[in-house]
């Protein structure tokens, strides 16, 4: 059977479709079933972009940055310096002075180079020096939620879904069952099948058992037989998809887990269904009565001993079985905002802009910030509101003397032997 899209079923000038926006993710998943310009290429415009360009301060927190680009995205921000506002956009916190000329808000103060300035005003007496490591920067940034109930963002999480079960499943064609979700992402039209989940529960356990900003999509068939995925995005809001009322007989894989973390990796579930997964997990429990101990740089558990190869992310196995048993039961959902889902999104929002993740990418993006060509000696300033960045500097000062190649594992080791530290590293003032 040759390959078809899984949209229109056309079978000429096939693509690969980024089932994830490039932009949004550091771990590239995709579907070759995706017809090159009329279902790929046009939805950037219909609704990707809108929903890349309004997410750019919290992938930049989190350190994501199309592969396409030579930049991170830029965001818009408020910064008050010595008691004045200027308002610019801004792709991290290290750009801020880097020589352009920035304007307050009420238009009375510029700031760039002192020559720059020198040259603008004619006069230098009118120009005031200003030490750049012991000023005082506040920074505001206007985080809009309002394009996490956007129909653009409902129609590229169903995008998401839908190709993302279908590449799982080796769907290459396009199936009736999946007309009105087809629909609803190419036109807008149709029932949308995309509601908010706003248990607190499901966050907890997805909070416990993933990294702070992964995607995190989780496939299933519910208890009255409909296909239905979890999409949680960057760790912040977490939709439920319906694919279809009834499931087409050709996808057999009903238990589906899908970790993409910002450093790249991943890591994947597939079954037929829990009981499926269920057995795979106690069978390799029982498959011996005699244990060792298993580690890897996450965990540390009893497996059977002489097992050749020990069930790969044994760990997660109880945790995404309770997660999909309570949702394919559970259905509370909101199309909506409303008090429940704006507590949900500030704390998981909270979760991501306080906390960060260190690895190789971060050091590399913080060296090409602030070690430009040509850039002034730095000195720290001790009334920084950036704590990350003294963290960072803290940490090219370890990569400078380490000896291994630098890799994610081998960074981690570095910092955590620096610290003693087993767990998480918390900075403070
Ligand atoms: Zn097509």
């Amino acid at each position: 059977m040759p390959e078809k899209c899984i949209y229109c079923g056309k079978e000429t000038d096939l693509s690969e479709s980024d089932i994830i926006p490039d932009a949004l993710t550091n771990a590239r998943i995709i579907n070759r079933c995706v017809c090159r310009i009329e279902h790929n290429n046009k939805f950037s415009d219909k609704f990707e972009s809108k929903v890349i360009e309004s997410l750019a301060f919290i992938t930049n927190e989190l350190d994501i940055k199309s592969s396409k680009g030579k930049n991170y995205a830029p965001y818009e921000a408020y910064i008050t310096i010595e008691g004045v506002e200027y308002k610019l956009a801004l792709h991290g916190d290290n750009n801020i002075f880097d020589g352009r000329v920035l304007k307050s808000v009420d238009n009375t103060h510029m700031i760039s180079t002192y020559e720059k300035m020198v040259k603008i005003a004619k006069d230098e007496q009118k120009v005031t020096p200003l030490d750049v490591n012991s000023i005082e920067i506040e920074k505001r940034v206007r985080v809009n939620n309002v394009i996490f109930f956007d129909d653009a963002l409902y129609r590229m999480v169903a995008k998401i879904a839908f190709e993302w079960y279908c590449a799982k499943n080796r769907i290459a064609d396009h199936l009736p069952e999946f007309d009105n979700i087809v629909r609803y992402i190419v036109d807008g039209e149709g029932e949308n099948p995309v509601s908010i989940i706003q248990e607190k529960q499901v966050y907890d356990m997805l909070n416990f058992s993933t990294n702070l900003g992964s995607h995190v999509l989780i496939g299933y068939e519910n208890k009255s037989g409909q296909v239905e995925v979890v999409v949680w995005l960057l760790g912040l809001l977490a939709y439920r998809v319906v694919l279809a009322h009834k499931k087409p007989n050709v996808c057999s894989d009903n238990f589906l887990f899908t970790e993409l973390r910002t450093d790249s990796s991943r890591r994947e579930l597939t079954h037929k269904n829990r009981e499926d997964a269920n057995n795979t997990f106690w069978n390799a429990l029982n498959s011996s009565d005699l244990y060792q101990i298993y580690e890897d740089a996450e965990l540390k558990m009893m497996v059977p001993r002489g097992m050749i190869a020990p069930l790969k992310y044994m760990d997660l196995y109880p945790t995404v079985m309770n997660l999909v048993q309570y949702l394919e039961n559970a259905n509370d959902d909101t199309k909506e905002p409303n008090e429940v889902v704006n507590d949900i999104f500030l704390s998981q929002l909270k979760n991501i802009t306080q906390a960060s993740s260190l690895h190789k990418k971060s050091v590399k993006r913080f060296m090409n910030d602030i070690f430009s060509d040509g850039h002034e000696p730095i000195i720290l300033n001790t009334k920084t509101s950036n704590k990350k960045s003294t963290m960072l500097f803290y940490c090219v000062f370890l990569v400078g003397k380490m000896k291994e190649e630098l890799t994610d594992y081998s960074f981690h080791k570095l910092v955590k032997n620096e610290f003693a530290l087993s767990e998480n590293i918390i900075v403070t003032d």
